[in-house]
């Protein structure tokens, strides 16, 4: 190889990974250092709302710009691009998912507005439903049941998708086949190629959130999604609850 062709290999090694705002830049790790970034935006973005004398009626702003804001941080991640989920495909919504209180508010307020009065029964009918069967055994043997999520449609597709958790956000897999698999128990599978990246990238997010309600002595908690937007459903005067720094979710799982 010609020494002007190495030194353009050298050059290219040198350089930043896609996908990746700082690669290369520190010694602990690219990833690491863009996710304790979105944790201090997400503090600072959630810090400036929270000081905010009319929160209860922003609060689903707040929700917004933070699924916002962790939906921006996923996309830097290696695999965008490379994932398999897609609209009516639910295999990994029977799980046990944790919401913050935003996200719970911003739910609630899009099944209030989305959905009749009807279908607004039936989701209450399955929250209850789910929420008891989370109450009466371990998370883990709940996980184990495969418990449908009480927003999943018979076509697979999720009721709030707009508006999804963070958790649910962050859940992306490369492979549509083994997400099946693994839903189906098939002996001898494959894991499922999930985005770990995407994963911590809510998380990060989601940390930066909660420290930051937890500095405006705000409930930063995380719940069961079932108990949780039972409660806000429930609960007509639940937001402005909240934002005086009640304990609206007295009693849900965490
Ligand atoms: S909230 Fe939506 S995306 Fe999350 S588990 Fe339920 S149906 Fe699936």
């Amino acid at each position: 190889m010609s020494k002007k062709r190495q030194r353009k290999k050298q050059e290219r090694s040198r350089r930043a990974k896609p996908g990746r705002a700082s690669a290369g830049a520190s010694k602990r790790g690219p990833d690491l250092e863009l996710l304790e970034a979105a944790t201090a935006k997400a503090r600072e973005d959630a810090g400036e709302f929270l000081r905010r004398d009319d929160l209860a009626a922003r609060v689903v702003q707040l929700a917004d710009g933070t699924r916002e804001l962790a939906l921006r941080v996923m996309r830097q991640s290696p695999l965008e691009g490379k994932h398999e989920c897609r609209a009516g495909c639910g295999f990994c919504c029977h799980t046990a998912i944790t919401v913050a209180a935003p996200e719970a508010f911003a739910m609630a307020a899009y099944l209030r507005e989305h959905l009749s009065q009807e279908e607004l029964a039936e989701v209450r009918r399955r929250l209850d439903e789910n929420a008891a069967l989370a109450s009466s055994m371990s998370r883990q043997e709940y996980i184990t049941r495969l418990p449908t999520c009480a927003l999943l449609t018979a076509d697979d597709n999720c009721r709030v998708h707009p508006v999804r958790p963070i958790a649910c956000a962050g859940f992306l897999s490369t492979s549509r086949s083994k997400c099946e698999a693994e839903y189906n128990r098939v002996p001898g599978r494959d894991p499922v190629p999930s985005d770990k990246f995407a994963m911590l990238a809510g998380l990060a997010v989601s940390n930066g959130l909660m420290e930051a309600c937890k500095r405006a002595k705000l409930d930063g908690e995380f719940y069961e999604l079932n108990h949780a937007l039972r409660r806000v459903l429930d609960t007509p005067d639940a937001a402005d609850r909240w934002a005086r720094g009640e304990d609206v979710f007295s009693g849900c799982l965490k």
